[in-house]
């Protein structure tokens, strides 16, 4: 016989134990089904592996590009990948472990396996069947890989974290976060790494103060940007090396390749025909404002939901909100997926939050926005050879100029945005901005002196 939960959570990713958290706290018998790693992408191959290697990144620019002008005569030997990665491993670890205790606290079943629906209120994983009034479907997404000739000799982000040797040269295909990203810690730490990108810079749909400062750190010290570079196919060598074939006539010859070209939402072998869920043509799934599918009583959070965001704290806090309206007495509770600050962790690392300039001048119209700008040199480069450009941007509309964007670049800005991000949610104008008093000496200063 089935057993009966208040709620199901499939998929143990950031969506789905936030989610399954929060409905057991407001008194839910809640299971969850994950049948890889708890802590999905995030936790396993994606934000964290990636910001442990980030600062493994900063740690090998602070001793080759900036320790010499502070004094330090550093020699390194040697780097060894492998101990960074155990390090990295054990620290996944342990959050492993803390999921299990926060799991055992609020008494949330855990079981492990492929779980598919068998109808709208029944999961079948392991062979047993499991039953719950309300199931959310929290299963995330997977890597896409491109479709030419020899695309498998490629590895996904889920490969570079698998990675046990450094590769010495490698080619990372993509103009998203996940390329920047991978692509600035593998330069940092010392390999050949070239970057392709099939249109004119990276992160093109950023603010341009962005792209443009993005694409000059690159030049300077960032992996070789390749521009209109679209894969035609990937030859194997006998030598085990790989070319890599371009539609404009170029190749190039490299140990690893890594298909950093988007992801897809995991919701093909789910059981969703089983239910009323409606998937759009890509398969993402149909949700409404409060995270309710086209099925009663089955949700949807995450990198899978139609038209949603695909970042953690997203998932984690829609999760969360709806756990709240169907468990906890909040039956208004919906995410606001307006105005949501976002990091990536390039080099140096970008903040962003609402209407790139192009984007307010298109909403607004020219004359109803005005631009504040700031370029200067990061104290922390400023003192050595290798100086290093912050730029920001704060896009203002309307008579009161109301921040209605927020972007920067440079050293810290990773660390920086959080704080406006609050201001610009309660919709802050300039002047607010400029009544507050400027830390002094920071990055952040600029933001609050700018003219
Ligand atoms: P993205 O969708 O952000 O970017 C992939 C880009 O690759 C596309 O925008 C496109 O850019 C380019 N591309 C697409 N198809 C091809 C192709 N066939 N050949 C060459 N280039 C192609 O995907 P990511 O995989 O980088 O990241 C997925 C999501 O994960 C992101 O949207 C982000 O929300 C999240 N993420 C967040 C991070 C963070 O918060 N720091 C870190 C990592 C991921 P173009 O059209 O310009 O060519």
């Amino acid at each position: 016989m089935a057993q009966h939960f208040d709620y199901i959570a499939l998929g143990a990713g950031s969506g789905g134990i936030a989610s399954a958290n929060r409905a057991a706290m407001r008194g839910a018998k809640v299971l969850v089904i994950e049948a890889q790693h708890v802590g999905g992408t995030c936790v396993n191959v994606g934000c964290v592996p990636k910001k442990v290697m980030w600062y493994g990144a900063h740690i090998a620019e602070a001793m080759h590009l900036y320790a010499k002008d502070y004094g330090f005569d550093v020699t390194v030997n040697n780097f060894n990948w492998n101990t960074l990665v155990d390090s990295r491993e054990a620290y996944i670890g342990r959050i492993h472990d803390a999921y299990g205790r926060g799991f055992a606290n609020n008494k949330v079943t855990l079981v492990n396996g492929y779980g598919k629906f068998v109808n709208g209120n029944t999961i079948e994983v392991n062979g047993e069947q499991y039953t719950a009034d309300h199931i959310l479907i929290a299963t995330g997404g997977a890597p896409t890989i491109p479709n030419i000739p020899g695309a498998e000799y490629g590895i996904d982000s889920n490969g570079f974290f698998a990675l046990r040797e450094q590769p010495k040269r490698v080619a990372v295909v993509g103009a998203g976060y996940i390329a920047v990203e991978l692509a600035g810690v593998l330069h940092a730490l010392g390999s050949e790494t070239h970057l392709l990108v099939r249109k004119h810079a990276p992160l093109r749909n950023f603010d341009p103060i962005l792209v443009d400062a993005l694409v000059e750190a690159m030049a300077t010290d960032g992996p070789t940007l390749h521009t209109h570079s679209i894969p035609k196919q990937v030859v194997k060598n006998a030598d085990g090396s790989l070319t890599l074939e371009l539609e404009n006539g170029n190749s190039l010859e490299v140990d690893t390749l890594i298909w950093a070209i988007g992801r897809s939402p995991a919701t093909g072998n789910i059981g969703l025909e089983n239910t009323d869920v409606q998937l759009d043509e890509k398969g993402y799934v149909i949700t409404d404002e409060q995270q309710n599918t086209t099925a009663k009583g089955i949700y949807c959070v995450g990198d899978i939901m139609k038209g949603g965001v695909e970042l953690t704290p997203v998932a984690v806090k829609a999760g969360r909100l709806l756990s709240e309206r169907l468990f906890g007495n909040m039956p208004d509770a919906k995410m606001d997926y307006s105005l949501i600050p976002t990091v990536v962790f390039s080099h140096p690392a970008i903040g962003t939050m609402g209407l790139t300039e192009p984007e307010a001048v298109e909403q607004y119209g020219e004359d109803k926005v005005k631009v504040y700008t700031s370029t200067f040199t990061s104290m922390y480069t400023a003192v050595t050879a290798h100086r290093q450009a912050c730029k920001m941007k704060l896009v203002c509309a309307g008579d009161d100029e109301v921040v209605v964007g927020i972007h920067g670049i440079g050293f810290g800005m990773d660390e920086i945005l959080q704080g406006f991000g609050v201001a610009m949610k309660m919709g802050a104008t300039k002047a607010q901005f400029d009544a507050v008093v400027a830390i002094h000496p920071t990055g952040a200063e600029e933001f609050v002196t700018m003219r």
